[in-house]
C-alpha cells in the first residue's frame, strides 16, 4: 500500500485523525512541531511521543515521498530541484534568492494541461495532480537543503508559480496554503505566498470566496481576446471579458491587490500599442492591480517565441507607468541553468528515456 504523506495533513485534520485513534489534541502539535520545528525525516526521532503513537502514524502515513533526483545550482544561487515521486512521476521545484528573502516556486501537478503556447511546462500534459502533501513537501526538501548548509536560512516566500495550474488541483492547493500559513508550522507570512492561475474563471471566484489572505498573480499575457487565444488556448473557454469581471469581483470581496502577470514575446505581444491597450484595461483598476513585465526564456521547442529586446521591453514598461500603471520588469533568476519553467524536467525526462533505450 502506497502510504499518504504525513506532511498533507493541516493541524486540524491530523488532530481529528488523532482523536479518532484516542489521541489528544497536543499529540498533534507535538507531532507538527518534530515536523515543521525540528524537521526530522522519521517517525522513531520523535522521541516524546509514546511508541503506540509512533507506532500508529508508522503504519499509516510516509514522511517522505519525494526524492531529489537532479540538482542544478546557478552563478546567482538559484537551486533547481528535480524531485522523483512514489510513482517515478519528476517534478521541478526553484530555489531563489532575492533581497528580501529566499523564495520557492512549487509545482502542483505533473504536467499541465493548460497548453499555453509558449511553456515548456505544458510540452508534457497532465498525468495527475500532486497530493498536498507532496506540495508541502517540496518546500521541506528545499527547507532541508538550506538545513544542511548550515546557514540558518529559511524559506520566506512562496510563489506556486511551478508546473501546473493551481485552480485545476483546488482543494489541495488550499490545503497546502493553510499547512504553510499555520503559527505551528512553518509560519510563512501569508503576504509572502503568490498563487498563479492562467485564468480559471469560476475557480477565480472560489478562491475569493475562501479568502486565504496570500496573493493572487493572473497570467494574462495580452490585453484582448484574439492575441491572447493565440497564445493561450484557456482563453477560448475564459477570455478576457470574463476575467475582467473575476478580478474585480476578487478586488471587491478581498480588498488585496492583484499582480497581472504578461511574459513579453518578441513581435507578438510587445508593441507600444498592447502596452497602451493593457494600461487602458486596468485604468479604471490601477490602486489594485500590478503588472509584472516578464523577460522570456526561449524553449527549444517553441522556436516561434523569443525574447523581446530591451528596446521594446523599455518601450512597453514606459508606456505603462506614462499611462499610471504600476509596474515592472521581473528580475531574473538562475540564467545559466535550464531557466524556462519546466524546461529541466522536460529535459531530463528525454535523457532518462534515452538511457534506457540504450541499456
Ligand atoms: S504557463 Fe502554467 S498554465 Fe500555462 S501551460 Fe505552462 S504550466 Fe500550464
Amino acid at each position: 500500500m502506497n502510504k499518504n504523506s504525513i506532511y498533507g495533513l493541516t493541524i486540524e485534520q491530523l488532530t481529528s485523525w488523532l482523536g479518532k485513534h484516542g489521541y489528544k489534541p497536543y499529540r498533534a502539535s507535538q507531532v507538527w512541531n518534530y515536523l515543521y520545528r525540528e524537521r526530522v525525516t522519521t517517525f522513531s526521532e520523535m522521541v516524546d511521543i509514546k511508541a503506540d503513537c509512533i507506532e500508529l502514524l508508522t503504519e499509516n502515513f510516509t514522511i517522505q515521498t519525494l526524492r531529489e533526483h537532479v540538482k542544478q545550482e546557478a552563478s546567482d544561487g538559484t537551486v533547481k530541484f528535480l524531485f522523483k515521486l512514489n510513482d517515478g512521476n519528476l517534478i521541478e521545484t526553484v530555489l531563489m534568492r532575492h533581497k528580501y528573502g529566499l523564495s520557492v516556486c512549487v509545482t502542483t501537478q505533473v504536467g499541465c494541461n493548460i497548453g499555453c503556447s509558449f511553456c515548456a511546462s505544458g510540452l508534457l500534459t497532465k498525468t495527475r495532480d500532486l497530493s498536498s502533501g507532496e506540495i508541502v513537501e517540496q518546500i521541506m526538501n528545499v527547507q532541508h537543503h538550506l538545513d544542511t548548509a548550515g546557514e540558518g536560512e529559511k524559506v520566506s516566500h512562496i510563489v506556486v508559480m511551478g508546473i501546473g495550474e493551481p485552480f485545476d488541483n483546488f482543494q489541495n492547493m488550499i490545503d497546502f496554503l493553510k499547512i504553510m500559513i499555520d503559527q505551528k508550522g512553518l509560519a510563512i507570512g501569508s503576504r509572502h505566498i503568490t498563487v498563479s492561475t492562467s485564468g480559471i474563471v469560476n475557480k477565480m471566484y472560489e478562491f475569493a470566496d475562501v479568502n486565504i489572505p496570500v496573493n493572487l498573480a493572473l497570467s494574462l499575457h495580452a490585453p484582448n481576446n484574439e492575441l491572447r487565444t493565440k497564445i493561450m488556448k484557456i482563453n477560448r473557454a475564459f477570455p478576457v471579458e470574463q476575467l475582467m469581471d473575476a478580478i474585480n469581483y476578487y478586488i471587491e470581496k478581498t480588498n488585496r491587490r492583484i499582480t497581472i502577470e504578461y511574459i513579453l514575446l518578441k513581435d507578438v505581444n510587445d508593441h507600444v500599442e498592447e502596452a497602451v491597450e493593457l494600461a487602458a484595461l486596468f485604468q479604471d483598476k490601477k490602486k489594485k492591480t500590478y503588472i509584472n513585465l516578464i523577460p522570456y526564456n526561449p524553449v527549444d521547442e517553441h522556436s516561434q517565441y523569443q525574447r523581446s529586446d530591451q528596446e521594446s521591453v523599455l518601450a512597453f514598461y514606459d508606456t505603462l507607468k506614462k499611462n499610471g500603471i504600476n509596474c515592472k520588469i521581473r528580475q531574473e533568476h538562475g540564467t545559466d541553468i535550464d531557466a524556462a519553467c519546466g524546461q529541466l524536467r522536460s529535459k531530463q525526462i528525454k535523457k532518462d528515456k534515452d538511457q534506457s533505450i540504450k541499456s
